[in-house]
């Protein structure tokens, strides 16, 4: 019928497209390919290694889009893309035609950036920046580390996803050691000079676990450019430090298919019209996610399921010669800093001059010195915004 919409990738964004596209017109046909069965979520994965959570209660499935929206879920994992003759490969060899594209990998890591560190080291320092069997063996080394032990965290460089997610992870490491192994220290190395919610994570740190978390940015010299597996040593600019657990998050670009489909420019990341998600270099595909540039929305599941509502308005309007209703995106990120200790970012965008940019006034942080009633409601509320966003997406 001139309507067929094929979708790569099965996590925040490409999920959300597939279900609103359906949604908006369910005469449209929607292929997503996504080779998981099952999908555990990045968001509550810090929570997991607190042991605030069990990997079920992270972990989708894609039954209800199939079942009850009429997804064609396809679990293969895409190849290749053909924008002139409008076709995706996948790996099994079949050929997919569309009449719009969405594609929604996620990341993929620039595992050079450091010397020593590739995805074979990633099997022994964790990044556990995609959710699964790297967080496990995170979670491991966590509860086996020795009593009084060194945790070291190597943070990534801007732009990476999720952008308070470092320092939440700090912290839910600091509430699982505060309870088994409370002489433990934390040591997070970043090269950047700031981060997300910085001084309400350094309150909270300070208010719940005294001196457990130190934090060394770039104007420290703690720019990490070398690592040595055998002996467990990071070096910086300045200094080099041993831990007994390394956690390095590399540098980040775009999912491979993005580049493979030509979609990438210069900076690893993919352009596009900041109002429908279409690629500035390709007509009728559409990349939302982290993998997209989308102004100063940061990289973040929200903004990912944000951004597909947005996009499947979008493809739903063209496909019917209707015009483009007018967008907002919006992002919240919660983190919590202990079991009953929240705080958020929250932010409203609109395209202003061909860049999504926040609207003056409608976001915000959580406010500093709040009481820690104040903390244990947004806590409440992080858990909540959990249920109704993976509710929303998946079921
Ligand atoms: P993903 O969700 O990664 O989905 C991409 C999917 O594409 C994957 O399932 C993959 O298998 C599939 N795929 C890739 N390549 C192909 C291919 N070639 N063919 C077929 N399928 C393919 N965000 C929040 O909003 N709130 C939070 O509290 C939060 N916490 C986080 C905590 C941590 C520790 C981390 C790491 C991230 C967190 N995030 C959070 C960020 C969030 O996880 C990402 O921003 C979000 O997943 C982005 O969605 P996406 O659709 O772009 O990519």
């Amino acid at each position: 019928n001139g309507k067929r919409v094929v979708i790569i990738g099965g996590g925040f964004g490409g999920s959300t497209v597939a279900k609103y596209i359906k949604r908006f017109d369910s005469s449209t046909q929607v292929t997503m390919i996504e080779p998981k069965k099952t999908y555990m979520t990045c968001p509550g994965s810090n929570w997991y290694l607190a042991g605030l959570v069990d990997v079920d209660y992270l972990t989708h499935d894609y039954e209800t889009l199939k079942t009850k929206h009429g997804v064609n879920v396809l679990h293969q994992m895409a190849t290749g893309v053909d924008a002139v003759a409008k076709t995706v490969t996948l790996d099994n060899g079949e050929v997919l035609e569309y009449d719009r594209l969405v594609v929604s990998p996620g990341i993929d890591f620039i595992y050079d950036a450091i010397e020593g560190y590739s995805e074979e080291v990633a099997e022994i320092f964790p990044h556990a920046w995609k959710a699964g069997p790297q967080t496990e063996l995170l979670a491991k080394q966590i509860q086996e580390m020795p009593q009084g032990g060194r945790f070291l965290m190597v943070a990534p460089p801007n732009p990476y996803r999720c952008s308070p997610g470092p320092y939440e992870r700090v912290s839910m490491i600091a509430e699982y050691f505060k309870k088994h192994n409370p002489t433990a220290t934390i040591m997070v190395l970043d090269p950047k000079t700031k981060f997300s919610k910085q001084a309400l994570f350094g309150e909270g740190w300070r208010d719940v676990y005294g001196q457990m978390i130190e934090w060394y940015g770039s104007q420290d010299g703690a720019t990490v450019t070398k690592i040595d597996v055998a002996s467990k040593t990071v070096y910086s600019d300045f200094d080099e430090v041993s831990a007994d657990v390394i956690n390095v998050i590399p540098a980040q670009k775009a999912g491979k298919i993005a580049f493979t489909a030509g979609l990438t420019d210069d900076s690893g990341w993919c352009p596009v019209d900041q109002d429908t998600f279409e690629s500035k270099i390709h007509k009728d595909v559409f990349v939302v996610g982290d993998a997209c540039i989308a102004g100063a929305m940061p990289k973040s599941g929200h903004s990912a399921s944000s951004q597909g509502k947005m996009c499947a308005a979008a493809i739903v309007s063209s496909l019917n010669n209707l015009p483009m209703p007018p967008t907002r995106n919006v992002n919240t990120c919660y983190s919590l800093v202990a079991e009953d200790y929240g705080i958020s970012v929250v932010g409203v965008y609109e395209n202003k001059d061909g860049r999504l940019s926040g609207i003056p006034g409608a976001g915000g942080v959580s406010k500093a010195g709040a009481s820690l009633q104040e903390r244990k409601m947004e806590a409440d509320y992080a858990r909540s915004w959990y249920q109704s966003i993976t509710k929303d997406i998946w079921h």
